[in-house]
């Protein structure tokens, strides 16, 4: 085993017990998905070995690959793997066969191709809804307060084959913290409203949060932080 990905896992796990006790919160309240992507296969075994069972990729064609790597891999469980980068329709059914969730449904249109991929393959797909809080133009994900929005919330209790499970986002990059507490911040209150709104629902779910702001994340009431540096080091190739 590469002790680097077990020290970071460590390391990382002692970080969030401190966090969640100065938050006044419940580590067990919090799931710690490790970001695996850009890095190999054998990766996410030393981090299944170091005790982490979720998983983030943000590429289907990515996590194809190393999920053929792992096929025959002697592994202590299962891992559980989301998508966490955008999803284009064309790829919704490969999306529905590797992941155990999509945390990206950002459209109507990408919701109903999932719903529709989830029938054919006899399943019911969890998803997040994955909010863009930032203005920056490279990040996807549903405005708020757009219409788009309000037809997706509308429309998904009557999809039968997807299990929406809450909310998704990206904080902006930014020195200044408070940036991204009052990204946070935002998620959750967007999420308190949705879910009175639309009582049939769940929203439970809130992952926000990454490697440099999960801290931060943590006192705004996240549910599931995302590290790819703190768990793995720096990636090579930027994603
Ligand atoms: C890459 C990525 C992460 C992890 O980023 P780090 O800063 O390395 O922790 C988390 N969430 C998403 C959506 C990502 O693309």
């Amino acid at each position: 085993m590469s002790s680097d990905i077990y020290v970071g896992v460590t390391r990382t796990l002692e970080s969030i017990t401190i966090a969640c006790r100065r938050a006044g919160r419940n580590s067990s309240d919090i799931r710690l998905m490790a970001v695996s992507k850009t890095h190999p296969a054998e990766a996410m075994v030393e981090a299944l070995r170091a005790g982490l069972t979720l998983f983030g990729e943000n590429r289907v064609q990515e996590y194809e690959r190393k999920s053929r790597e792992l096929d025959g891999v002697e592994l202590p469980g299962a891992p559980e793997v989301h998508l966490i980068g955008h999803l284009q329709s064309n790829k919704a059914a490969r999306a529905v066969q590797f992941f155990q969730s999509i945390d990206t449904l950002d459209s109507l249109r990408l919701a109903e191709r999932i719903n529709e991929a989830a029938a054919k393959a006899g399943r019911v797909m969890p998803v997040l809804l994955e909010v863009k809080l930032s203005s920056e133009e490279s990040k996807s994900g549903l405005s708020p307060e757009g219409e788009e929005t309000e037809r997706l919330l509308e429309a998904l209790p009557g999809l039968a084959n997807l299990k929406v499970n809450g909310l998704m986002t990206v904080a902006p990059l930014d020195d200044d913290p408070e940036v991204a507490r009052a990204c946070f911040r935002r998620l959750r209150q967007h999420r308190d409203a949705w879910a009175a709104k639309h009582q049939r629902l769940d929203l439970h779910e809130l992952s926000m949060g990454m490697s440099g702001d999960y801290e931060i994340a943590i006192e705004e009431g996240s549910t599931m932080i995302r590290l790819g540096t703190a768990i793995f080091g720096a990636r090579e190739t930027p994603v």
